[in-house]
């Protein structure tokens, strides 16, 4: 087994009402720059009144930035991250979702930098491959949503569309706390807490079957993957199941640590390049459509045959005793949940743009393809989005 190294030093506060602990913690400075999305969702679940009430109580002052959609752009990055350096905030605070989470965290680490330009940091074909050269400013991560794992780990994804880039920018910084409070996800609805759910079992199934795996990321993992198993289905169909709730928002928390532990794979490269190109694409639905060929095709390679037979048991097919086993597991999953219908034609993909994907992700997010449990060709990967294409 190769050496294994990791650190995540972001203090989680995790359970139903965590939210309401935030003012016990030190505060990390004067004046925030509070980010959410344009949308409504952090109003309608009652969090924003709630963090209102914890910054007063911390005495802590802030200014709103409400721009971020999903699959953030580089353009909402540089002006927040504007405001947040005129109006002299001392720490970001993200009130959302991935995109938000994000979003943010790219803005913490620009905030400081001489530049406003957040492409030099890319390390990607038209990126600036620089370091940031300032210290980030501290950020809180909020979660209001079960998917990304955003909170526990340092990647933002944030996407270029003039270059059709969606990457993880560098050097961004872990949050220094991170709020998991289920009560806080109640009000998503089921498309979403799917669409989520299933990116948080994509991290930690692409973790365990790549070659990065470790004795640390398998342990996170298979947690992860058992509880999304058993209880993403119920949260789906009744959003306001706690216990179900709870369940998946900690599979999820538990999927960010596995991408810090160990990577994600060349399948996450993929969904990048499909949003990198049809920005409406959720990055969850991009994932559930292209998934069942993907681990097909790694276990027609049969390069690891045991694991696949590990995750069909996690997933609760505890009689399985072969690879195959497991695509019959994710299909039901799939079909529980209310996603195994996702079209790629639906999001304007055309199976004629496969190659051109398949070389946009290896091009931009190459570093997911090293974590692979092989190497692989552009045809091969195109092959995949082929036969998953409908
Ligand atoms: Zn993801």
């Amino acid at each position: 087994m190769e050496i294994f190294s990791y650190c995540v030093p972001t203090r989680v506060v995790f359970g139903r009402g965590a939210l309401g602990q935030l003012h016990t913690l030190p505060a990390l400075g004067k004046k925030a720059l509070l980010v959410t999305s344009g949308g409504s969702s952090y109003i309608k679940n009652g969090s924003f009144d709630k963090l209102k009430k914890e910054l007063e109580t911390l005495g802590v002052d802030y200014v709103h930035f409400n721009h971020i959609a999903a699959n953030p752009e580089v353009t909402a990055v540089e002006e927040g991250a504007k405001v947040g350096r005129s109006e002299g905030c001392d720490f970001v605070i993200a009130l959302g979702g991935g995109s938000v989470m994000d979003a943010s965290k790219a803005m913490a680490m620009l905030i400081p930098q001489p530049t406003d330009n957040l492409w030099d940091f890319a390390n990607s074909p038209a990126g600036g491959k620089k370091m940031p050269t300032e210290k980030a400013l501290p950020w809180i991560a909020i979660t209001t949503s079960a998917g990304t794992g955003s909170e526990v780990d340092a990647t933002s994804v944030i996407s270029n569309p003039a270059v059709y880039e969606k990457i993880g920018v560098s050097g961004c910084p872990f949050a220094t706390y991170a709020i998991v409070d289920p009560e806080l996800m109640k009000t998503v609805p089921p498309k979403f807490t799917a669409y989520q759910g299933f990116d948080a079992l994509f991290h930690s199934l692409e973790g365990y079957i790549g070659c990065k795996h470790n004795l640390m990321s398998d342990l996170v993992e298979r947690t992860a993957i058992e509880n999304i198993g058993k209880y993403l289905p119920r949260a789906v169909k009744d959003g306001s199941d706690m216990e179900a709730r709870e369940k998946v928002a900690f599979a999820n928390t538990l999927s960010g640590y596995s991408m810090v532990y160990s990577s994600c794979s060349s399948e996450h490269a993929m969904e990048h390049a499909m949003s990198a190109y049809h920005t409406k694409l959720t990055h969850g639905a991009g994932l559930i459509m292209i998934s069942l060929e993907y681990y097909r095709f790694w276990i027609n390679k049969h390069v690891c045959d045991d694991r696949f037979v590990d995750l069909a048991r996690f997933l609760g097919k505890t009689d399985a005793d072969k690879p195959e086993d497991f695509l019959d597991a994710l299909a039901q999953l799939q079909k529980d949940c209310g996603v195994d219908d996702l079209k790629m034609s639906d999001f304007g993909i055309k199976k004629e743009d496969a190659l051109t994907l398949a070389k946009n992700s290896r091009a931009t997010m190459g570093r997911l393809y090293v974590a692979d449990p092989a190497p692989t060709t552009d045809e091969e990967i195109a092959g995949i989005f082929e036969r998953a294409f409908r």
